[in-house]
């Protein structure tokens, strides 16, 4: 099975630190404390998901 992190970057101090996908919506920043953090995952769970055309569609018959 594959662990999704998430990734934050805390907007205080910089630090930037990872927590398992599916644990607490509160999230603060472990070094400071504060709760100004953004996310910075790379790809994973993006807007942008599957590339390239003939994902899923194209029903020509
Ligand atoms: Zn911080």
């Amino acid at each position: 099975m594959q662990e999704i992190m998430r990734e934050f970057r805390c907007l205080r101090c910089g630090h930037e630190w990872k927590v398992p996908f599916g644990g607490g919506r509160q999230i603060a920043c472990p070094k400071c404390g504060k709760d100004k953090i953004e996310r910075t995952n790379r790809g994973i769970g993006g807007p942008h998901r599957g590339r390239g055309k003939g994902f899923r569609g194209g029903r020509n018959d």
